[in-house]
């Protein structure tokens, strides 16, 4: 199966945008399903199989063990050519402020990758089960025009990037704006979000995309809507299309404006802002 799914990109169908200096791709790629309908109701109704625990994978599939905690997977329905799930050994659920620190090891551990972590309510197709995947740095437009300043980032989305020398003032300036985040976004659970983390020439980079929503209004199998559900690599300009329709009319605009409406507010992010400032005196 991964054989064939990691085949057919090959031959897969791209487009690339050009909006307002940053790039937008999109691709025709059905193997994503599974992704794009994941977080509906049925999440609960599959914990019990739990695809990520080691007893309900295929034989086949092997681990290379990270730290005693984590495994290193091929991830069999690939977005690019390099395709990895990084997940807990332990059926936990998934949550991102307490694994911080782990996130930030294994990325330093994978040059040349990003890791990306998909809030529970917002993109992961296992919000039981902990884990990150990583990806080609190379592949992630936001991730790259970040580092290298290739456009003007506020075309994107409201978003925090934190570039610190040490994994630990990157971690305290982490949780300081997650703290932020729950003081705006005061709901009891974690809010939502996207993180994404890799580590060159001695820094730690993380970006976070703090998320309004998970879907947007047009998600639907109708003619006028469209079978996506943001998570990270949508977050970072790569939108993986599963039905061939949906990736012939798609456009840069339609995308953007997507993009801004499952994000935050400009104004909420003045408040985080805000709240980072005081903190950090
Ligand atoms: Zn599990």
């Amino acid at each position: 199966m991964a054989r064939n799914n990691y085949a057919a990109l090959e031959h897969m169908l791209v487009k690339k945008f050009n909006y307002k200096g940053r790039e937008i791709v999109a691709q025709f790629n059905p193997c994503r399903y599974r992704s794009a309908v994941a977080g509906g109701d049925n999440a609960s109704q599959r914990e019990h199989e739990c695809f990520l625990c080691s007893a309900h994978q295929p034989h086949e599939q092997e681990s290379i063990i990270w730290n005693e905690n984590y495994k290193i997977q091929i991830n069999p329905y690939p977005i690019f050519n390099r395709h990895l799930t990084v997940s807990s050994i332990e059926h936990r659920p998934q949550a991102i402020v307490p694994y911080i620190d782990d996130m930030m090891s294994v990325a330093a551990a994978l040059p040349g990758y990003v890791l990306f972590y998909n809030g529970p309510k917002c993109g992961a197709s296992a919000p039981f089960h902990q884990h990150f995947q990583a990806v080609p740095f190379s592949e992630l437009p936001l991730c790259r025009e970040a580092i290298h300043d290739d456009c003007d980032l506020s075309v994107y989305f409201p978003f925090f990037y934190i570039i610190r020398p040490t994994k630990k003032e990157a971690k305290l300036w982490f949780h300081i704006i997650e703290e932020g985040l729950h003081e705006v976004f005061d709901t009891g659970e974690e809010p939502m979000q996207n993180v994404f983390c890799w580590s060159v020439k001695r820094q730690m980079h993380i970006i976070i995309v703090p998320r309004s929503k998970h879907r947007p209004k047009c998600y639907g199998d109708g003619e006028d809507e469209l079978v996506v559900s943001p998570a990270s690599v949508e977050m970072a300009g790569v939108w993986p299309m599963v039905r061939e329709s949906d990736f012939e009319k798609i456009t840069a605009s339609r995308l953007q404006s997507i993009s801004e409406e499952v994000t935050i507010s400009e104004d909420d992010k003045e408040h985080i802002i805000e709240y980072f400032i005081t903190h950090t005196k």
